[in-house]
């Protein structure tokens, strides 16, 4: 039998594992992931140099008709304070981005029904013709075929949709009967045959996850094969179903990224918020670990700590800018610099 660090190396080399053998890489001790995480290291230095992309986050309306359970947003939470922003406000958070060298903006929110496909049109369009040489990406969860075909033909690029769990019996532990892993697959192949570059991912640690689900997960990102790949850890949210649930953890975010850069290395692949949420130099250690893209807030701080995924977000407090100035400070302090271009995947 191999070794772990032998599978690390096999991993390296051939870009794919078996089953058994990454729920072996999953679980393996601090010196094969100190291990994984110099050879993941090193395969994003040899991909993208010292490069990191930036994107601006603009969370345009916390209104969900879903009801998933790990999420502050859900539906059923009437604690929760609502929000939407307006075409001007967007349009601002992104006069501001722009100012600030972003050439990426991604629009995120609930599945809120206020924005029809004809107002998310007019957002779409509005962005494309003031600021054609950015991209821009969704993640405005699920939709029809001919919604999605709409907002691409309209000019969006790029679209984010984490399918949480690989596995049905999982999915079904993590969301409302009425929302199954087969409509979110089919979401993604969809968004796929129609162009974007497309994200999947999940959380790190989420309820009832076990290592052999993550295994799933990974082997399910090399088949699927996307542009992006968005993980973090779980985090509760006290007003939620998983209020009591415990967190994700950092040890296992790392690895995770670690693994997912040698499956995938051209993959973009963000230190989400999430991962700087539960330690203070998350961000950092998570580029450290493989990860190569970074995804500020331009949201306008009146609205920012409305849209609460999870409990304690950062960044929640400070405006663009000077989140832009500390992420610069941060990325630098490791070695890495942040480009301004639009960051398309190498993987196209
Ligand atoms: N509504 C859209 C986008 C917003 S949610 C969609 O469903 O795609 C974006 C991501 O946040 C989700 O895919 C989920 O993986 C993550 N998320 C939600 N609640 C979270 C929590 N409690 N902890 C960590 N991540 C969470």
């Amino acid at each position: 039998m191999f070794s772990t660090t032998e599978l690390a190396d096999k991993l390296y080399r051939n870009k794919t594992l078996g089953k058994e053998e990454l729920v072996r890489l999953i679980n393996c001790d601090e010196e094969t992931g100190e291990y994984l995480r110099s050879l993941a290291e090193k395969t994003r230095i040899e991909n993208y140099g010292h490069d990191i992309y930036i994107r601006g986050l603009i969370e345009f309306s916390n209104y969900c008709c879903r009801d998933c359970l790990y999420c502050g947003i859900r539906r059923s939470n009437r604690l929760c304070e609502r929000y939407r922003l307006s075409l001007d406000d967007i349009i601002e958070c992104c006069d501001e981005g722009y100012r600030l060298g972003f050439r990426t903006f991604v629009l995120q929110g609930g599945e809120d029904p206020y924005f029809t496909d004809e107002r998310m049109g007019e957002i779409i369009s509005k962005i494309k013709s003031r600021y054609p040489d950015c991209a821009l990406t969704l993640s405005l969860g699920e939709k029809s075929r001919e919604s999605y075909q709409r907002f691409f033909d309209l000019g969006a690029d790029r679209y984010l949709l984490r399918h949480e769990t690989a596995d049905a019996e999982h999915y079904k532990k993590l969301h409302p009967q009425e929302q199954t892993l087969e409509n979110r697959m089919r979401c993604l192949r969809y968004l796929k045959e129609i162009g974007y570059q497309v994200g999947c991912g999940i959380m790190v640690g989420s309820p009832f996850q076990t290592a052999e689900n993550i295994a799933d997960d990974l082997l399910f990102m090399k088949s699927f094969n996307p542009q992006m790949i968005g993980i973090g850890p779980f985090i509760h949210h006290n007003q939620t179903p998983f209020a009591d649930k415990p967190d994700g953890t950092l040890e296992l975010t790392l690895r995770l990224l670690s693994i997912i850069r040698l499956m995938l290395p051209k993959v973009l692949l963000p230190a989400t918020t999430a991962l700087a949420t539960i330690h203070p130099r998350g961000r950092e250690l998570g580029i450290l670990a493989g990860a190569n893209v970074v995804m500020p807030n331009l949201s306008p701080v009146s609205v920012r700590k409305k849209y609460q995924l999870y409990d304690n977000k950062v960044c929640t407090g400070e405006e663009s800018a000077q989140c832009r100035t500390c992420l610069e400070h941060r990325i630098n302090s490791i070695g890495c610099r942040i480009v301004t271009d639009r960051g398309d995947s190498k993987n196209i």
